[in-house]
């Protein structure tokens, strides 16, 4: 079911072109640097291997074979159909079919004919001090230049008793698994918006992808609660595992408050520990140590998450600190900090913030741009921000557009969008306006 029926042309006059010449604009900037920095150099026939075909594996890909010819590029990855995301929290919720955030294989947003090969196998160990990695069905590929990209690790295995099988079965749900599980999900969220109950959504300790989206998840069933008559029969709860319910402490207030108003229960510092999915009761760790089960009709599950295992348990890893098992890079210049050939983009990297496909977005034309200096001999001069973006939905047409950096300053895309405060310009840059500018961004084009 696609709900929006709105226009083009925004409230406040603001128009999909307007947000494409925007993007178009930003990229232009970006490529005329890459070819410049590609035009400075011999173009050299060098060996870059790309791990993860993602969002970031892709498009790294797709602006290296423009910006080097000559350049031999091998990107490795297995999975084959590729997943649009973001668009998950909509499938889970009813406001997309499942097919929405299903846009095509990996492979076919690699450009055809040119210097772009594709492995369908898995890495299975890193050799950076021999500049080389191992695959899954037994070879060794060798380069010059690495780009990790292998996304992040879903620990549902943390949870007792948790199976993944069994999401949309007995008000078992969870978004981020798969497009698959996030339909069976919108299953179980559709019957407890008409039945009620007690609802409870979970956030955990670690870095997740998309902060928002157990949010949204949140907001969004309320909405299906309050129009399909579940709202006064039940009772809805956010447990989270953190001292809150978001990093930017004035849109944490503004959630507790919304929450509040819902008449919701928030209790912090409560991880979800165990689940008896048939007796539909979940463990929660409690802030003074001891644990506690409840008895939910919907159970919202937000697992732990880390790097992928084959990162974790490399030298590319921080070994030590908060963001140990993630990829080692700088923050700004997104290069190794051990091995100068070797960039990491996306959610894999151990950087402040920023695992959401806007990131993701914004950091690519910087590793590109230092990649191309590097292999031309150079420092790396790009740097980033740490740009994190979430069109955060508090209910079916309205959103916040909230955009940060690592020091957690608002960086406002549009100057005329208060990211503070809702609106349906939001709504619509979440629902409508994204999806193609995201596809976009695949073809190394924004
Ligand atoms: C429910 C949900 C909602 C979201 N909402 C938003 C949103 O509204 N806005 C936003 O900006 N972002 C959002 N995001 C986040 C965004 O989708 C991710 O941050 C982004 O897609 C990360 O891209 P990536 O390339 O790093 O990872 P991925 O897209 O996961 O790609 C990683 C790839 O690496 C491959 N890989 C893993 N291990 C190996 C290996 N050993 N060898 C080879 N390949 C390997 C995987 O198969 C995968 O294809 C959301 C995410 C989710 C799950």
């Amino acid at each position: 079911m696609q709900n929006s029926t709105h226009d083009d042309k925004g409230q406040n006059g603001f128009s999909r072109r307007d947000f494409l010449l925007g993007a178009a604009a930003s990229f232009a900037y970006f490529a005329g640097m890459e070819r410049a920095i590609a035009a400075s150099g011999n173009d050299t026939p060098v060996k870059i291997v790309i791990v993860g075909s993602g969002s970031a594996g892709i498009s790294i890909a797709n602006r290296l074979a423009d910006a080097l010819p000559n350049g031999q590029i091998v990107i490795i990855d297995k999975r084959e159909p590729h997943y649009y995301w973001p668009g998950l929290t909509l499938v889970a919720t009813g406001v997309w079919p499942k097919a929405d955030v299903l846009p095509g294989s990996n492979e076919s947003f690699l450009p055809k004919g040119k210097n772009i090969s594709f492995m369908k196998t898995l890495v299975s160990a890193f050799e950076p001090e021999k500049k080389q990695l191992q695959t899954e069905d037994g070879q060794t590929v060798s380069y010059d230049y690495l780009v990790v990209a292998t996304g992040i690790e879903y620990n549902y295995e943390a949870i007792d008793g948790m199976d993944i099988e069994r999401i949309g079965q007995k008000g078992l749900t969870s978004v981020y698994h798969s497009p698959d599980k996030a339909e069976a999900s919108w299953g179980a969220i559709r019957d407890f918006s008409e039945k009620g109950g007690n609802g409870i959504f979970t956030l955990p300790a670690t870095p997740i992808r998309c902060a928002g989206a157990p949010l949204k998840m949140t907001f969004l069933t309320l909405d299906r609660l309050k129009q399909n008559g579940g709202f006064d029969k039940g009772q809805m709860n956010f447990y989270s595992a953190t001292g809150g319910v978001f990093g930017l402490p004035w849109f944490n207030q503004f959630v507790l408050d919304r929450f509040a108003e819902n008449k919701m229960d928030v209790k912090l510092k409560t991880p979800l520990k165990a689940v008896d999915i048939d007796a539909q009761k979940a463990t929660f760790g409690s802030a003074e140590g001891e644990s506690f089960t409840v008895e939910y009709d919907l159970l919202h599950v937000v697992p732990p998450m880390r790097a992928p295992k084959v990162v974790r348990e490399s030298d590319l890893a921080w070994k030590e600190g908060g963001f140990a098992g993630w990829l080692a890079v700088d923050k700004n210049t997104l290069q190794h900090n051990s091995y100068p050939e070797v960039f990491g983009c996306g959610d894999v990297n151990g950087t402040p913030l920023g695992k959401t496909a806007a990131t993701v977005k914004m950091s690519v034309p910087i590793v590109v741009s230092n990649l191309l200096s590097v292999i031309n001999g150079k420092e790396p001069e790009a740097s980033f921000n740490g740009y994190t973006s979430c069109p955060l939905i508090t209910q079916i047409g309205s959103a916040m557009l909230i955009e940060f950096d690592y020091e957690k300053n608002l960086v406002p895309t549009y100057p005329f969008i208060d990211p503070q405060q809702e609106s349906w310009f939001a709504w619509i840059m979440k629902e409508q306006l994204l999806k193609p500018a995201y596809l976009k961004m695949l073809e190394g084009k924004v």
